[in-house]
């Protein structure tokens, strides 16, 4: 399986060069050349299956020998290992035609972890056959970050950086980045939102140099690596509740458009998926750029759900790339016209085939915090804001004769503030957590500018 840019203008690579690579050097994101897909007999023999199992045959097509069989295998069995749930991506009935599927059981907590975890992996795996080492970047609004660090901490072949937006993450986030000792690990608080720290990481990444010297990787949610492992969930959802027999939809609290796009992905290769639901908050440039074509980029305003607190949706270019049936040359033109102008407009054909796929809907923060309260008093689950969103979203797309599934992304215990707000209970952390607010924290405050991020780091890695 070979992998391309969605600019046209990079080199085409291998799926452990890609991964390596992140960002590509015409700066666009890499893809499959081609998705492969999976018979109705495939699909169907992947009902109950555990969770690694159905992981290994969903993403061996597209690793193209990369790693042996034998090696992914125990990649995958490695990155799972430490969730706290046996089925790992565990379905939870809200209303009878309407499912939650926990993405929260992994170590920080976060759906971020089924693909940091597995990403961990596969860069430890091929820096060592390689003898190399790499500088990991990310931004963050939150989840990426504490899901990265506890991915790669203490791994020999990698440092990691992760830059947040200070004062913006919420206190459990902070404390997953701030509290992990190996001195591989290195929390970044810039001054700016998180649009600033996906600008920098951006520019870090276009400045060649740089980027050759301290070998850049990246593992923010534009590595198709981390796409990649978000199609497995899709697979073992629709299955467990009778696909490929009946059709399932789903709605996915959406902030970099990565985890959808996984879903988008995952009906390429056939699952049969009847509608895929894009739920914003506030923040809802998606949901604006579904109803009126214009992709218009405005102000962050803080929110309840600070990970989906986003403008600029990085994956959002790769299904543009399909939109415009592969036109690089068209995808380069509508990424210039948004960093010079802030603004695009899709074209007619393009979001044809958007709104062919996609539906959309946005929660306000009082649609929000009212959801988190209705569904504890109607089904004693207690939600995160980010999963209320989506299940507000969704049962505005309610279709009796199709099985919703809400993608719950973080657990309550994340953001303990908002749910305490909004049904007044203070969801615990998991016990093997608990002593989170007591142990040290260890990060560096950074000015919001490239040449002083760029120091900092290079003063880190020699040190
Ligand atoms: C990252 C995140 C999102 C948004 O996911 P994208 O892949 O960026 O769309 C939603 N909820 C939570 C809790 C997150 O951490």
């Amino acid at each position: 399986m070979q992998y391309v840019s969605t600019r046209g203008r990079a080199p085409v690579l291998s799926f452990d060069e890609a991964m390596l690579t992140g960002l590509a050097r015409d700066g666009g994101l890499y893809v499959p050349e081609s998705v492969p897909t999976l018979g109705a007999d495939d699909i169907a023999a992947l009902a109950g299956l555990p969770y690694e199992d159905i992981a290994f045959r969903i993403m061996w097509p597209f690793i193209g020998g990369s790693f042996t069989e034998a090696e992914f295998r125990a990649i995958i069995a490695r990155a799972y290992d430490g969730f706290g749930h046996a089925a790992r991506a565990p379905l939870v009935q809200l209303a009878p035609n309407h499912f939650l599927l926990e993405l929260f059981h992994g170590p920080t907590l976060a759906f971020k972890d089924f693909a940091m975890q597995l990403i961990g992996q596969l860069f430890e795996a091929a820096l060592s056959r390689r003898g190399d080492r790499v500088t990991i970047i990310g931004a963050t609004s939150g989840d990426t970050g504490s899901a990265a660090i506890e991915a790669f901490r203490g791994l020999d072949a990698v440092d990691v950086f992760i830059l947040f937006p200070k004062g913006r993450v919420s206190e459990v986030q902070r404390r997953q980045m701030t509290t992990p000792s190996e001195s591989n690990v290195h929390a970044i608080a810039v001054e700016g939102d998180f649009d600033d720290c996906q600008a920098r990481v951006k520019d870090l990444f276009n400045d060649f140099p740089f980027r050759d010297r301290v070998k850049l990787a990246g593992v923010n949610s534009i590595n198709w690596a981390r796409v990649l492992a978000q199609v497995v969930y899709y697979f073992s959802a629709a299955t467990t509740l009778g696909a490929p027999h009946r059709k399932v939809s789903f709605t996915v609290p959406t902030g970099n458009f990565g985890d959808i796009f996984a879903g988008y992905v995952a009906q390429k290769m056939g699952l049969p998926i009847e509608r895929l639901v894009i739920a914003t908050n506030q923040n809802d440039i998606l949901h604006r750029t579904l109803v009126t074509g214009a992709y218009t980029k405005e102000a962050v305003v803080p929110s309840i759900s600070p990970s989906m607190d986003i403008q600029v949706s990085s994956n959002f270019e790769r299904v543009l790339f399909d939109a415009y049936g592969r036109d690089g040359d068209a995808v380069s033109q509508q990424m210039e016209a948004l960093s010079s102008g802030g603004a695009f407009t899709v074209s007619q054909g393009a979001l044809e085939y958007l709104r062919e796929r996609f539906d959309s809907g946005r929660a306000s923060e009082p649609e929000t915090t009212a959801t988190i309260a209705r569904t504890f008093t109607e089904t004693g689950e207690v939600l995160c804001p980010h999963s209320a969103v989506g299940v507000k979203v969704a049962e505005g797309h309610a279709d009796p004769s199709v099985p919703m599934v809400t993608l719950a992304t973080a657990h309550p215990a994340k953001f303990p503030d908002a749910v305490q707000a909004a049904c007044g209970i203070v969801p615990p952390l998991p016990k093997r957590m608990q002593d989170l607010y007591e142990r040290p924290e260890r990060l560096t405050g950074v000015a919001n500018d490239l040449g002083a991020i760029e120091a900092l780091i290079e003063e880190k890695i020699s040190a």
